[in-house]
């Protein structure tokens, strides 16, 4: 498009795979891991980066100026392209990439998955919506739908024969999910039978063309005589198609969508408000015990929610990608050292120095964001195997997801939006792709709990999760990487950091001070603030690590243009950007409440 290429940082994706996490050699100790050599993931890190740059990019411009189309029987056709690229992504097993094999899917590490998914979405986010979502809905299936469906039901939707939707938002339901009022009435003789009778709104695929056999919706909706709140919602499978004992479409479902937003970004996406029991009854099956629909929802909140971070990241070093090819190719105005000289040559703007700011901030923010969310990937994979170490492991996850979620999307809309001003007057035109990565980033700071909410989840839930022990085994953790830094011959770096670790430890117990003295109205206000500030700590711990890693292995291979730029990441992030941690707890502990002052803004 345009002139600028799509490129992948895989330099980069390699680095934290197999320097930094040392997968090829660790995740092959796990029987469950042992078929994956670095051969083989370096065959799929080239597949799909082939399939990022061959078929997915090229249907994204485009897909975005043409949308999504709803016709009367509520079929939604997408954009050219979206179902050819389905096709290949289905064919090729990329649905079902951390999949169980017996369910169709790769059995991939999610370390690796999320690399891949990285390319996918920095290639086409709003196209990657619908395999996404469908084996995010395959994974509850997969789990706990009624048993004989399980295998079947996963494994259509993992090799994408069908498509999957997850259906919890209504009018009146948004981040309050406890006010769902979607009804489920049991179907008289029929065991686990239900009819729903309600309306879902912002459904993302809530149809489509890309599986026109079945989409099976994943809906929250309340059973009679349901406790209020969220503790008396249950969880439904209800198919687009009946299908009968061979999985095999009957009839048509009373789930029928009756129309599609117009919207700022993923236009591709089509965001669908879907009817139930309109047009039609609509039968929908209990996944799971009735009343635990939020405890299947909460045991899958953190994939959910680290894989809006993958998104971020992927548009975080879209960006970037683009930013960089742009200002080495763009001549304006001539060095700054010959400015007063009209007839100095003119230079690729990658020379001037705010331009350089520019693309080192966004350089540094991908990088970091990327071994964070990495990490946390491969957290999970050595939980899943090792039952002694499962709770610890899985235990920082949790703590970590709501910083990498909302810390990570908005940086990565601040990072497109930065990529904007990079381009100058033609980052802001549709000719060029920097627009529309800034519209399609805003939404990932939105859904899946939007950051506020985040903000509340980490200050209220998972800061107090035994008494702070997540918070002190963090701090333990990431002093610990100080330590390291500095025997790899970071002093001052490693020293900066474990200033800033002690003042958010210290901001951490104001915040608890505030809780304590019945000023949870000061400590709200100040959560997304400290959300920011624990992120901005956590990329630098982050930056720390990388550049002790390449040390390493500068010393084992020598140096690459690459490797050393580690080293300047983390005196960038420490000099440039981790002050603002400073300047955040200061603030946080202001206990500043001007905006809570009744005058302002009455209801
Ligand atoms: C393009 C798109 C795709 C989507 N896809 C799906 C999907 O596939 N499935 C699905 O179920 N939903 C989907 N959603 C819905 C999305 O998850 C919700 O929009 C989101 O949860 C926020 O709800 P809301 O829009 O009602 O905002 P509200 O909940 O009204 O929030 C508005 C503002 O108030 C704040 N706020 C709300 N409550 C509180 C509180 N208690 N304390 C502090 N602040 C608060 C929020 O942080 C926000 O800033 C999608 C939405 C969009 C736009």
């Amino acid at each position: 498009m345009a002139g600028l290429p799509f490129r992948i940082d895989l330099e980069d994706i390699r680095f934290v795979l197999y320097d930094q996490l040392d997968i090829d050699q660790e995740l092959t100790k796990i029987p469950k891991y042992e078929a994956f050599t670095q051969d083989v993931y370096e065959a799929m890190l080239d597949e799909g980066a082939r399939i990022s740059r061959d078929v997915l990019y090229p249907i994204n411009g485009p897909g975005d100026r043409e949308g999504c189309k709803l016709d009367r029987d509520g079929n939604v056709t997408t954009p050219s392209g979206f179902k050819e690229a389905w096709k290949v992504q289905a064919e090729g097993g990329w649905i079902g990439l951390s999949a169980p094999p017996e369910v169709g899917g790769v059995g991939l590490p999610h370390s690796v998955t999320m690399a891949v998914t990285e390319m996918f979405c920095g290639a086409a986010m709003a196209y990657q919506m619908y395999p996404g979502l469908t084996a995010a809905a395959a994974r509850v299936i997969h789990k706990y739908a009624p048993e004989a469906w399980r295998q079947p039901i996963a494994e259509r939707m993992f090799t994408g024969k069908w498509a999957g939707t997850m259906c919890l938002t209504e009018a009146g339901a948004g981040s309050d999910v406890g006010e769902n009022r979607c009804k489920a009435t049991p179907v008289a003789g029929e065991e686990g039978a239900y009819l729903l009778d309600g309306e879902k709104i912002f459904i993302s695929g809530g149809d489509s063309d890309v599986a026109p056999d079945n989409i099976i919706h994943m809906i929250l909706a309340r059973t009679p005589n349901s406790p209020p709140g969220t503790k008396g919602l249950s969880l439904f499978l209800a198919p687009k198609f009946i299908f009968d004992e061979n999985f095999d479409s009957t009839t048509r479902n009373g789930a029928y969508v009756v129309g599609i937003e117009e919207k700022m970004g993923i236009h591709g996406s089509a965001t669908c408000t879907l009817a139930l029991g309109d047009r039609g009854p609509c039968k929908a099956w209990l996944v799971g015990r009735e009343h635990a629909g939020i405890e299947i929802m909460f045991l899958l909140m953190n994939e959910a929610r680290i894989g809006v971070g993958v998104q971020g990241l992927a548009l975080a070093s879209t960006a970037h990608q683009f930013a960089k090819a742009y200002a080495a190719e763009r001549l304006q105005g001539s060095s700054f050292e010959k400015w007063k000289d009209p007839t100095a040559p003119r230079v690729p703007i990658s020379l001037h120095p705010d331009v350089r700011r520019m693309l080192m901030t966004q350089k540094v923010y991908a990088e970091t964001l990327r071994s964070l969310t990495y990490r946390m990937g491969h957290r999970f994979d050595l939980a899943e195997n090792d039952p002694a170490q499962h709770d610890r492991l899985i235990g920082q996850v949790e703590l970590v997801v709501p910083v990498l979620k909302a810390f990570g999307t908005d940086i990565a809309f601040e990072m497109s939006a930065m990529g904007v001003q990079i381009l100058g007057g033609y980052g802001f035109i549709g000719e060029y792709p920097m627009e529309q990565l800034v519209r399609d980033a805003k939404i990932t700071s939105l859904y899946e709990g939007t950051n506020g909410i985040q903000a509340m989840d980490l200050i209220g839930r998972k800061l107090r999760i035994g008494n702070g022990a997540l918070f002190i085994e963090w701090m333990k953790d990431a002093n610990t990487e100080c330590g390291l830094a500095k025997a790899a011959g970071f002093a001052s770096e490693a020293d900066a950091v474990e200033k800033a670790i002690g003042q958010l430890a210290q901001t951490t117990m104001h915040l608890g001070g505030l809780g304590a003295q019945g000023r949870l109205d000061l400590a709200l206000v100040q959560a997304y603030p400290y959300l920011r500030m624990f992120g901005t700590v956590q990329l630098a711990v982050e930056a720390l690590i990388q550049a002790r890693v390449a040390a390493r292995v500068i010393a084992e291979k020598g140096s690459t243009p690459h490797l050393a730029g580690k080293a300047l990441n983390l005196r960038f992030y420490v000099r440039n950007l981790l002050p603002q941690a400073t300047a955040l707890a200061k603030s946080i502990q202001s206990n500043d409440d001007s905006c809570l002052d009744p005058a302002l803004f009455q209801a």
